[in-house]
């Protein structure tokens, strides 16, 4: 299908709806999720506008990984969970809700991932606050 150049991220990455950013390279930006399953909840988004991993450049592919190892690290060091769970879904089928490839980044265990994603609103100090713990523990990686 082709890419829909007006779904959110895409929007966001045009500077068109704000986001919480905790890092940005020439490909790839992390933000806070508007809608956290737990606290420190992060996306990882490729710059290049792909809407799925089956459909993204081998090279936008490594360098999202790249930026998505990185965050991990420091989301693992600012929220001290339990560990983190890393998850990306393909096609709306498979419950895909903003057609843009991300990664979530997640400072939980599969056990506790129980609240259904993209359904409450996260409160928009507790995100700054979270980003500013990531942002720091990425600066001190
Ligand atoms: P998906 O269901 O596509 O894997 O996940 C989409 C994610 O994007 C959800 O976790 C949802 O909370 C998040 N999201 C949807 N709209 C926005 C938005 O406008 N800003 C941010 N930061 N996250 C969003």
């Amino acid at each position: 299908m082709a890419y829909d150049n007006n779904n959110v991220f895409a929007k966001i990455l045009r500077g068109e709806l704000p986001c919480i950013k905790v890092y940005e390279d020439e490909h790839t930006l992390a933000f806070m999720d508007i809608m956290p399953q737990i606290d420190g909840h992060t996306l990882v988004i490729p710059k290049e506008p792909a809407e799925t991993l089956l459909d993204i450049s081998d090279e936008a592919a490594a360098a999202v990984i790249k930026t998505t190892k990185r965050i991990a690290a420091a989301v693992d060091k600012a929220m001290q969970g339990p560990g983190v769970v890393l998850f990306q879904l393909n096609g709306a089928g498979a419950g895909q809700t903003v057609p843009h490839l991300h990664f979530h980044v997640i400072p939980t265990s599969l056990a506790e991932l129980r609240q259904p994603h993209a359904m409450v609103q996260g409160d928009p100090e507790v995100l700054k606050a979270n980003a500013e713990k990531i942002i720091g523990a990425l600066n001190s990686l």
